[in-house]
């Protein structure tokens, strides 16, 4: 079918005349993450139906840059702006499973990045409060999620070792970030009963750790084995 082909649209940028491509998302696209929704519950065990539902649903390459558009249903990371990463989808996948979440939950995300994840979690019909120390990349994906129709309800741009007392409290918290040390106010932000998700310890390597709140003082901590995040840093000047 020659739709298949088509991956994109040449128009020409206002500014410097050249042609730009606009990525589309093709059946080609659509074909792709079907397989990688199989990988990710074959391979990597994912079972929560809304998280594949939703990772079915993102249209992934549209985050990346246009080089990286036929890599994009691999499970690989990528850079992104301002020197950071977009997890592995198999990262992404098993971050949201661990959240458990259960219809029209409060989530707040540390670390927006391009906005895949927070796409995953809206699609996964969560109400996502998210913040992103970057500019740049907080810029890149208001406008993203926007032109998407993934809107979370808040997007801030800020540090997330202060979570949004605004906010609070939250039913679930993902951390998307590496943290050498545990940010006990994020754990203030959460409700009893509530999830927090979040990479522990140093640059090079973390422990995704899982803590559920059981009281105002009382966590239960549980660890689901190492993996490479971008750290999380504390100011907004690095
Ligand atoms: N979930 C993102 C992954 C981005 S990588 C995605 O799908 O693209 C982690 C992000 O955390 C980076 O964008 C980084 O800038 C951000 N980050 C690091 N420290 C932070 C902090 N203290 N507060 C908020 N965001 C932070």
């Amino acid at each position: 079918m020659l739709v298949l082909f088509f991956v994109g649209i040449l128009t020409s940028n206002p500014a410097s005349g050249k042609p730009v491509t606009i990525m589309q998302d093709t059946f080609l696209h659509k074909g792709k993450r079907k397989f990688l929704v199989q990988y990710l519950r074959e391979k990597i065990g994912i079972s929560d139906e809304k998280v594949l539902k939703a990772m079915n649903e993102v249209p992934r390459h549209l985050f990346l840059e246009s080089i990286f558009e036929d890599y994009a249903y691999e499970d690989r990371a990528f850079p992104i702006l301002a020197k950071q990463t977009i997890s592995h989808p198999s990262t992404v996948a098993e971050q949201s499973e661990l959240l458990q979440l259960r219809g029209k939950e409060k989530v707040l995300e540390i670390g927006t990045g391009c906005g895949y994840q927070t796409a995953v979690l809206v699609a996964m019909d969560a109400v996502v409060y998210t913040i992103e120390r970057q500019k740049e990349l907080h810029d890149f994906a208001v406008k993203k999620l926007g032109s998407l129709h993934l809107r979370p309800k808040f997007q801030s741009f800020g540090d997330g070792f202060a979570g949004l007392p605004t906010f609070a409290p939250f039913d679930k918290i993902l951390v998307t970030c590496g943290a050498e040390t545990l940010p006990t106010e994020l754990l203030h932000q959460l409700k009893v009963g509530g999830i927090m998700v979040i990479p522990l310890g140093k640059t090079d390597e973390q422990i995704l750790t899982r803590f559920t709140k059981k009281s105002e003082k009382e966590f239960e901590k549980e660890e689901f084995g190492a993996y490479k995040f971008v750290p999380m840093l504390n100011n907004t000047n690095q």
